[in-house]
């Protein structure tokens, strides 16, 4: 689908920056915002000052089914309360700095800056058949997979529910400006979401409510390096949240140079607990494979990735490298990923190859940080 053009961006451009750029603010000052809230939580918020209960539910209406973006726009609030509100419980923890289209606009992918100055990225894809949005969970990555332009900036810290749950009103919005709607989330971007879980939690929570988003917790994926607790603790949760896990490599040896965390959580301990994940919920398991040439991309890897994933409900995703300049990494040549992924499917595998969106756009995760912090022109 190309997108019109008349509300975007036609190439990559810089969004006007506001006057003043705000200071750095310690997790302390960091205020509360109305996307760190749940309906229960605003309700209670509101009744301590005496405001009626029932304008939470306005207020989640104004915010997540009408997507503004200023309380001043929720004309059903007594003008004093928005005036409050916006002093009190602000409604936009991020600002729009950078923003790059691609794919014919099929791909428009953000940077964002956080009230204390942070940059996080979110991407949102227009596919015939859904909209997704790709979304951040931490400002860096602690887990340093060696393809990652995130993972080699480090983890500066978690973000919080809100300025998580902001990044998804705000594609609904860029979406509704296109004549589309929002229907598939992934945590997949700059992160490892079960080292941010809490906060992954409530954003489910925070987006499943009917009176607000209404976003089935089947439409939301939450996609993890390996961290194995946290695949039981997600199969005992009651959302139906999806679970991928970026698998990568068959075996130790390869798995554990390319994704450090499988030293603590190896491949065996990894594939236990899917299947454990797939007993306990019934629901199948996605594994991401990044395809890279000459390391994880042989009949033989192949051969050895489907006799791992062996009468295992799952599905794989193989996604060809977006190669990233600050990684010795290539992109498999084409026959040699429709190789790869005949293999897996001629043993009964499923298999889908996702060419990344945007490589032109260093949509690889974590790149457009990395140029905006290196200084490149934004
Ligand atoms: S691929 Fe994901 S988990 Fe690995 S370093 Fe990058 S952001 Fe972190």
């Amino acid at each position: 689908m190309r997108m019109p053009t008349s509300n975007l961006v036609t190439s990559e451009q810089p969004i006007p920056a506001p006057a003043a750029r705000p200071g750095r603010l310690s997790r302390r000052d960091r205020p509360v915002t109305l996307y760190d809230l749940t309906l229960a939580e605003l309700e209670e918020r509101l009744a301590a000052d005496g405001v009626p209960r029932y304008r939470a539910r306005q207020l989640f209406h104004w915010a997540y089914r009408q997507l503004v973006d200023d309380y001043e726009a929720m004309t059903v609030l007594p003008k004093a309360l928005r005036a409050d509100l916006a002093v009190r419980l602000p409604l936009a923890p991020l600002t729009a700095v950078r923003e790059v289209h691609t794919d014919d606009g099929e791909t428009i992918k953000t940077l964002f800056r956080t009230l204390d100055g942070q940059h996080i990225e979110t991407v949102l894809m227009f596919y015939p058949d859904r909209t997704t949005v790709c979304v951040s969970c931490q400002v860096g990555c602690a887990v340093g997979c060696r393809f990652c332009a995130t993972g080699m900036l480090g983890l500066t810290r978690n973000l919080t529910a809100g300025e998580m749950v902001a990044q998804v009103v705000a594609a609904a919005r860029r979406a509704r400006a296109a004549g589309r709607t929002l229907t598939n989330i992934v945590l997949m971007g700059m992160g490892e979401p079960f080292q941010n879980y809490d906060a992954t939690m409530r954003l489910v929570r925070i987006l499943h409510e009917p009176a607000g988003m209404n976003f089935g917790a089947r439409r939301i994926t939450v996609s993890t390096s390996g961290l194995v607790p946290f695949i039981d603790r997600l199969a005992s949760e009651p959302f139906q949240v999806k679970l991928a896990v970026s698998l990568h490599a068959p075996n130790d040896e390869l798995r554990s140079s390319l994704v450090p965390l499988n030293r603590r959580y190896p491949v065996g301990e990894l594939l236990a607990a899917c299947r454990r994940y797939v007993e306990r919920t019934g629901r199948r398991v996605t594994f991401e494979y990044v395809l890279i040439a000459g390391v994880n991309d042989s009949d033989a890897t192949a051969e050895e990735l489907a006799r791992l994933l062996q009468g295992l409900l799952c599905h794989v995703n193989l996604i060809p490298l977006n190669p990233t300049p600050a990684a010795p990494f290539g992109r498999p040549r084409v026959e040699r990923i429709d190789r790869f992924a005949a293999i897996l499917r001629e043993r009964g595998i499923a298999a889908t190859v996702r060419y990344s969106r945007g490589v032109d756009i260093a949509a690889a995760c974590g790149q457009l940080r990395a140029e905006h912090e290196a200084g490149m022109p934004a």
